[in-house]
């Protein structure tokens, strides 16, 4: 390759200089001429890859059930065990379970997942964005200890 303006043989790459509206491969001396050239930048890939947007809903939420106090101590008392039984069982303190049996204190899910698997019970619905009607349609597990004691309360 030589430099189309001196013909001096260019040693490595030749420059594209613009040199009146044209572009021309010149010498590294010659290319002070005319207006250097940049080689095209190559599109570069991001390195984010970006994730498809999901067309899921949003992520479910649960929510513990009414009378999840009553539920836990029926299963409990059934079993014989005492609150210090349970509340060892789950590694909690006793003082949780008197607050969760009781109602003042609502397990997390964390927690409600634990005594589910522990007692075998339904403690969690799941709230999948605003099909709330599902879970009338298709929760239904039958009357509980505690819709029979909202029934004799009313
Ligand atoms: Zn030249």
């Amino acid at each position: 390759m030589r430099c189309e303006i001196c013909g001096k043989r260019i040693v490595g790459k030749p420059i594209k200089t613009k040199i009146d509206s044209s572009v021309m491969d010149v010498c590294k001396e010659c290319s002070r001429f005319g207006k250097v050239q940049r080689e095209p930048r190559k599109p570069r890939k991001s390195p984010v890859k970006r994730r498809p947007a999901r067309s899921r809903g949003p992520e479910p939420i649960y929510e513990v059930v009414e009378d999840y106090g009553k539920i836990i101590r029926a299963e409990r008392e059934s079993r014989g065990w005492s609150r210090e039984d349970l509340a060892e069982r789950i590694n909690e303190k006793v003082s949780v379970i008197n607050r969760i049996e009781s109602e003042r204190m609502e397990p997390d899910i964390k927690l409600a997942k634990k005594l589910e698997r522990l007692l075998n019970i339904q403690l969690l619905e799941k709230f999948e964005g605003d099909e709330t009607d599902k879970i009338e349609a298709g929760g239904f597990r039958g009357a509980t200890i505690g819709d029979i004691a909202r029934i004799k309360r009313s």
